[in-house]
C-alpha cells in the first residue's frame, strides 16, 4: 500500500478513536490542529462532536478558507456525524451551511429525544452488510443531489452517502472495532492520490 496520510480535525470531538481506526487500516494518522497541516495529508476526516462548537473553533483558528481550498483540491473528505453536518450544503432550519461542499441536506438531532443514542445494524453498499453503527444525537440525510450515491439507510432514513470525493455518515464508525468504513475511505484517498498525481 502507498504511504497514505489521513488527517483528523483535532479541534473538538472523537479524535483519538479515529486515529486508532486509521492506524488499524495501516495508514498514517495525523491530528490536524493547524491549517498548514492540511498540505501534508491525502484525506481528511471531520469527526463527530458538536457542529456548532466545531464551527466556532474553525472560525477561531481561521480554518475555513483552508478547508474550502482542501475540498477544491479533489482530495477526499469524510464527515462523521457532526462532521457530516459541517460538510452538508444545506442544514434543515438553518439559513447557511458551514463548509457547504457535499450536495445533501441534513437535519440535526433527528432521531428523537428518546433515542439520544443507539446501535443499529446497517447494510452499507460497497462496505459491509453487517455493520454495527453507533448513533449519538445523530443527524440524518433528508435529501441528496443527483450525483450523490446513497450507501445506507436506517428505518428509511439515509445515514450514509458518497458524492465523489465526499463521504458522510450519521453515525460514529470509529467507536467499534469494525474499521471497514474507515478502510473504504482510505481506499478513496489511495485512488485519489493515484488519480490526482498520475
Ligand atoms: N448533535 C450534534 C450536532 O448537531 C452531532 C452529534 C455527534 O456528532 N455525535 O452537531
Amino acid at each position: 500500500m502507498p504511504n497514505i496520510k489521513i488527517g483528523v480535525l483535532g479541534l473538538q470531538g472523537a479524535v483519538r478513536e479515529h486515529v486508532k481506526a486509521i492506524e488499524a487500516n495501516n495508514a498514517e494518522a495525523i491530528i490536524i490542529k493547524k491549517k498548514e497541516q492540511l498540505d501534508e495529508i491525502d484525506g481528511f476526516i471531520i469527526p463527530g462532536g458538536e457542529s456548532t462548537t466545531m464551527r466556532r473553533l474553525i472560525d477561531k483558528y481561521d480554518f475555513m478558507d483552508a478547508l474550502q481550498t482542501f475540498a477544491q483540491s479533489g482530495k477526499p473528505i469524510f464527515g462523521t456525524c457532526a462532521g457530516l453536518i459541517l460538510l452538508a450544503k444545506s442544514i434543515k432550519g438553518y439559513d447557511k451551511p458551514h463548509i457547504g461542499v457535499m450536495d445533501v441536506q441534513v437535519e440535526r438531532n433527528s432521531f428523537g429525544r428518546q433515542r439520544e443514542s443507539f446501535e443499529a445494524n446497517l447494510d452499507i453498499a460497497g462496505v459491509a452488510e453487517d455493520f454495527t453503527a453507533v448513533f449519538i444525537r445523530a443527524p440524518h440525510i433528508v435529501s441528496v443531489g443527483e450525483n450523490v450515491e446513497v450507501l445506507a439507510k436506517h428505518n428509511d432514513r439515509i445515514v450514509a452517502a458518497r458524492e465523489g470525493q465526499f463521504l458522510g455518515c450519521s453515525f460514529h464508525p470509529e467507536l467499534t472495532e469494525d474499521h471497514r468504513l474507515t478502510g473504504y475511505f482510505i481506499n478513496m484517498a489511495i485512488e485519489a492520490k493515484q488519480h490526482l498525481f498520475a
